[in-house]
């Protein structure tokens, strides 16, 4: 009898920290027993930079706050069945979001850049200059959540989630038993 076919999931991290994808590692031991489930094709996990085959389920962390990010994101969605948004960041953007919050100037974009190279305290720059090389991403006026830019179809909620939160969306997702999370499960008192 021939092995059932095993799922296939892609990670990527857009505008976070890498916490998220350090909570995936926090499934500990029980990592053997998903890798007996599931391959992982495109992932810093893997090194693979571009997806090799359509993939069963897509893992984003962090949102989109350049060109590069809603390029990666919009790839996942047209290669990957199932979207899952982990993490705060890429729920409603998370900390990189706090720059949405910058609005004294008729050009926020610029207001930041200049606080954050600039004029901020704790600066050196000694040239003024803003990063402008052209090999960097386009900066998006603000900060967007995975589900402004593609639809997503769950959340895993947390910064991080913890490794037992991700274990449990995902193996009851991989059993076709996943609905969303109960209270107790999800809680952060
Ligand atoms: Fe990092 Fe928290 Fe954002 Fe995850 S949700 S990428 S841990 S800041």
């Amino acid at each position: 009898m021939s092995e059932p076919r095993k799922a296939r999931i892609a990670t990527t991290s857009l505008a976070g920290c890498f916490g998220c994808h350090m909570a995936i590692l926090d499934i500990d031991e029980r990592l053997i027993e998903l890798l007996k489930l599931v391959d992982i094709d495109r992932s810093p996990l893997t090194d693979i930079k571009r997806f090799t085959q359509r993939c069963d389920i897509g893992i984003i962390e962090g949102g989109c706050c350049n060109e590069e990010n809603v390029h990666v994101l919009r790839d996942f969605r047209r290669n990957c069945d199932v979207l899952i948004a982990l993490g705060q960041c890429a729920i409603m953007g998370g900390l990189p979001a706090m720059r949405n919050a910058i609005m004294h100037s008729d050009d926020p974009l610029r207001e930041c850049l200049e606080e954050a190279y600039i004029s901020g305290p704790y600066l050196r720059n000694t040239t003024h200059n803003i990063p402008n090389d052209p090999a960097l991403p386009l900066m998006l006026d603000k900060v967007y959540s995975c589900a402004d830019v593609v639809e997503i179809d769950y959340q895993i909620p947390g910064c991080a989630p913890s490794g037992d939160v991700i274990y449990s969306a995902l193996s009851r997702l991989l059993a076709g038993k996943f609905h969303g999370f109960d209270r107790e499960t999800i809680r952060f008192d």
